[in-house]
């Protein structure tokens, strides 16, 4: 098969790219379509040509198994250019995504039509790049500057509906899209047709706005390069002419494609596509995912709830007595409800999710699920009661999965008939947002079981890592070496809030202390103290001193930090006192979050050799996906794989 094909519909050409599966924009299909621009320039015949893609969706952009490589002509700005060029007009025909290179080819075409379902867009900054075919320069020539700086900074895609209205495409259309375009196209010749987009100006923006935008996308960004990057771009296309815009463009794409963000970006974004079809389950066919149960409607299980709900999933939702069970609905509404109140719901969108959720005391309606995720108390006695109950009362070839953070699985699936369809599935809180699960095997664990574990990410659009059994798995047990190493630091002399400063500043959205202050310090300090009740030797940590003293973070109005009233920690007179006679002097220390990092990579080698994690890759996605680990550093192990690069680390 062709990757592109021409066909004739009358006097409208129609050029389809068959090149599956997301219609990649290869050197063969450049090749092609750039031959297709002179053939059909060449033929009287034709009056107009409509460019659509087959399979599901239009092009989602550049080839990636290209990046890296030489690039090889045509260049994909010489096909944009050569499009728009054409002496007949180009249509694109949308459906699916037109992402990056894609869209960048249907600003080439005169007009963009897509469906209702499709969405365009220029993610390049995810990959810490910007668009290098002409996205930056055409995209505010087509809809003004301050619409391009959202596209191209943000790096979201929009919906058909937003995009009409933006002006980045011409028409949305019902029913068959071809046979739409196509009528389309009729009409569209026999009227003067729009200037080429490289022939237009933009106008200039207010006075303040490139500072405005800077300074809110610095913010944002974090140290990121990419977005700021972007909007230099777009600036350029503002200010200067076409081709010199898409020579200031296309150098910035190339400086930032060498450059060690774009590395770790494109690292991450792999590593993401491997976690989602670990190799070793290929063939085993998941259990299908129809109606699930979860038992426990507090923080966790009423997230869970919601995530399940928000991939369509119905819902038993079990509590212990009837108060429970109005408590446990409660916390699952005012989760939709927060949906409603940020706009990402209507209320009757969210009146049906909740609709979805039977909530009760009767463990006999898990009777029929195909899933049930426990995500009780984290006491090993109650899950114990739970996994009995369940594994009496659930269908044999259901999966049970326990959501507990520190307690060992093959403890609590003892007695559990049949253990092949137990599995921990460790979901991070709030459980409806957070991206990470990890997924955690005991023995006897059935390939199905755990197939099953990764179909319920890739349903509820999460990433799966896999996980041995050790205390606290992959992530938390990362955290605790964290924590202990900064708590180091702090008995050396370094103040709290440096350290906290020099985390920010490395990409984190909160430093060490400031997260527990939020999180509340009293859960590690009971898990310390169970620990030393069961006769286990745990040293004193500094976060033990501030509890006892009744310092829990902000919930107590202070913690590591004291707050006035409002979220804005304040270095503490009180715990400089406290922990007075603990620190040892003040020593200057320059490269605090390269020594913290260190540490966390440090004990992801220990999780490594004990096999508790496969990869590195998994390690940096756990502390990316669940740990605020900024993604465009890679995640501890990539960093410091690469810290001879990365000046900082
Ligand atoms: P929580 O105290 O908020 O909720 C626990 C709920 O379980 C309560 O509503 C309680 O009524 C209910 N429950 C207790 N015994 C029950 C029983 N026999 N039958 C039915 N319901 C029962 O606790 P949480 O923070 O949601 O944590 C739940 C589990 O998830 C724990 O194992 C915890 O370690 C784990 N976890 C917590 C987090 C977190 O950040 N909170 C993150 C990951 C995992």
């Amino acid at each position: 098969m062709p990757v592109v094909s021409v066909s004739r519909e009358g006097e409208i050409a129609v050029v389809t790219v068959d090149n599956p599966p997301v219609n990649a924009l290869s050197q063969a299909v450049r090749r092609a379509l750039f031959d297709a621009t002179t053939e059909l320039d060449a033929d009287d015949g034709v009056k107009a040509v409509v460019l659509a893609c087959a399979g599901r969706t239009f092009s989602a952009g550049t080839d990636l198994s290209e990046f890296g490589k030489t690039p090889m002509e045509p260049h994909l700005p010489d096909l944009v250019n050569r499009i728009e060029a054409s002496v007949k007009p180009w249509i694109a025909a949308i459906h699916g995504t037109a992402l990056g290179g894609g869209f960048e080819i249907a600003l080439g075409c005169r007009f963009r039509v897509t469906v209702p379902d499709a969405a365009i867009g220029l993610p390049e900054v995810t990959l810490g790049i910007v668009p290098g075919a002409s996205g930056t320069v055409r995209t505010p020539r087509l809809v003004g500057a301050e619409a391009a700086v959202e596209l191209v900074t943000g790096g979201k895609p929009v919906k058909a509906a937003k995009a009409l209205s933006m002006g980045l495409v011409d028409a949305v259309v019902q029913g068959d899209l071809l046979q739409s375009v196509l009528a389309f196209a009729s009409d569209a010749v026999a009227r003067p047709l729009p200037v080429p987009l490289s022939q237009r100006t933009v106008a200039a923006p207010a006075s303040t706005f490139w500072e405005d935008k800077k300074g809110a996308i610095a913010k944002r960004a974090k140290g990121e390069t990419a977005p700021l990057a972007a909007l230099e771009c777009v600036r350029m296309a503002v200010e200067l002419s076409f081709d010199e815009a898409l020579a200031f463009e296309r150098k910035t794409f190339l400086d930032l494609r060498a450059s060690e963000q774009a590395a770790a970006l494109r690292a991450v974004f792999f590593a993401e596509r491997a976690a989602r079809r670990p190799a070793g389950l290929k063939g085993v066919e998941p259990l299908p995912l129809r109606k699930a149960g979860v038992v426990g409607g507090g923080t966790m299980g009423a997230g869970i709830t919601v995530a399940l709900r928000d991939a369509g999933i119905p819902v038993v939702l079990i509590e212990r007595d009837a108060e429970a069970v109005a408590r446990g609905l409660a916390n699952v509404r005012t989760i939709f409800e927060g949906g409603v109140k940020r706009a990402k719901l209507t209320k009757s969108q969210a009146e049906a999710k909740l609709a979805g959720v039977t909530a009760s005391t009767d463990c006999g309606l898990l009777a029929d699920a195909d899933m049930v995720i426990e995500a009780v108390f984290e006491e090993l006695g109650v899950k114990r009661t739970v996994f009995n109950q369940l594994g009496r009362l659930c269908r044999p070839d259901s999966i049970i999965a326990t959501n507990t953070s520190y307690l060992d699985l093959r403890l609590i699936a003892e007695g559990v008939p049949d253990p092949s369809r137990f599995i921990g599935l460790h979901f991070f809180s709030p459980a409806n947002i957070m991206r990470l699960l990890e997924i955690v095997p005991i023995p006897e664990t059935a390939p199905r079981t755990l197939a099953t574990g990764f179909a319920l990410a890739r349903a509820l659009d999460k990433i799966p890592v896999q996980a041995g059994i050790c205390e606290g798995f992959i992530g938390n047990r990362i955290l605790k070496r964290y924590r202990a190493a900064a708590e180091a630091l702090v008995y050396d002399g370094v103040p709290i809030a440096e350290i906290d400063a020099a985390m920010r500043d490395y990409g984190f959205a909160m430093g060490p202390f400031e997260a527990q202050d939020l999180g509340g310090l009293d859960i590690a300090y009971l898990q310390r103290e169970g620990a030393r009740a069961n006769g286990r030797d745990v040293p004193e940590t500094l976060g033990d001193i501030l509890v006892r003293a009744g310092r829990k973070g902000q919930k107590t109005g202070g913690g590591w930090y004291d707050y006035a009233g409002d979220r804005k920690p304040q270095p503490s007179a009180v715990v400089a006192e406290l922990l007075a006679g603990k620190i040892a002097r003040m020593t200057a220390h320059s490269a605090i979050a390269g020594h913290l990092v260190g540490e966390m990579a440090a004990e992801g080698d220990a999780i490594l050799a004990e096999g508790v994690a496969g990869q590195p890759s998994d390690i940096d996605l756990v502390e990316i996906h669940g740990y605020g680990f900024p993604r465009w550093r890679g995640g501890p192990m990539f960093a410091r794989a690469h810290s001879h690069r990365q000046q900082d680390v």
